[in-house]
């Protein structure tokens, strides 16, 4: 299993996992056009995606849903609510053909892979993140949650890779630019993950098995890359898990036998 860390950030989320014949995107907050660019710039074939799941309706995640499905032939996953409320976000309407339907906490098989949804407390409509299993190797892709819950935790028990949200510092946050009703509701239940926040969820979920993490959707304005290394490693002292930091321009790519190291 490959995964890709295509973009990552308030500009646009889009993940990729691969077993090399078939490809998953996770979310679809950047061009089909960079999708496309990234992947090959990775050593991926954009031809092998055949599919995109959709965690919730904010733009850096839905953006290019639209030009997704007038150009490519590839299906949509999706809850009931996200997909309806994508919709009239972007005007379109995704055909059943095109819709693989999902409930958060009820696994679907695709084609042999376990794709997981599971619920996030996001200021969405139906948010979700996503557990993916293929061939023994477990991960999942959590972020835009305001705080840990024990069903995220529960999720992200025995994985081999873990792709997590880091998104601000708090006192970043709080005595930055921003506005006070958006700095509202990041810091909100809701909102989105704090480094603090991040290293508690980190820290309840370690075992042996987890052997890549992979920091995500990192502010640019109120966080710093070193500091969520800083945070991080702290919490993964003593263990032998690689940590990697997912940016909104620069993709990077992960495969055995590093992501499947565990597992193997
Ligand atoms: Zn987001
Ligand atoms: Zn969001």
């Amino acid at each position: 299993m490959r995964y890709a860390a295509l973009a990552s950030g308030s500009k646009g989320n889009c993940h990729a996992f691969s077993d090399g014949d078939r490809t998953l995107l996770i979310d679809a907050g950047i061009s089909l056009k960079q999708v496309r660019l990234r992947m090959e710039s990775l050593g991926l074939d954009p031809d092998s995606v055949r599919a995109v799941a959709l965690t919730h309706e904010h733009s850096d995640h839905i953006g290019a849903v639209g030009v997704m499905l007038r150009n490519t032939d590839w299906a949509f996953l999706a809850t009931p609510e996200t997909k309806a409320v994508v919709e009239a976000i972007q005007r379109i309407e995704i055909p059943p053909q095109r819709w693989i339907p999902l409930r958060a906490g009820f696994a679907v098989d695709w084609g042999g892979w376990r794709v997981h949804p599971f619920t996030l407390p996001h200021d969405a409509e139906d948010p979700v993140a996503y557990r993916v299993e293929c061939n023994g190797f477990n991960a999942a892709v959590v972020t835009d949650l305001g705080h840990p819950t024990a069903l995220v935790a529960d999720h992200c028990r025995d994985l081999d890779l873990l792709v997590l949200e880091a998104n601000h510092d708090v006192d970043m946050l709080r005595g930055g630019d921003y506005p006070p009703p958006l700095k509202a509701r990041i810091l909100s239940r809701v909102g989105h993950l704090s480094n603090a926040s991040m290293a508690e969820l980190l820290a309840s979920v370690l075992s042996k098995r987890l052997r890549t993490v992979v920091m995500a959707h990192l502010s640019e304005q109120n966080n710093d890359p070193d500091l969520v290394r800083v945070v991080a490693s702290e919490v993964l002292r003593g263990w032998s898990t690689a940590l990697h930091l997912a940016h909104q321009r620069d993709p990077f790519r992960l495969e055995p036998p590093e992501v499947l190291a565990a597992s193997l």
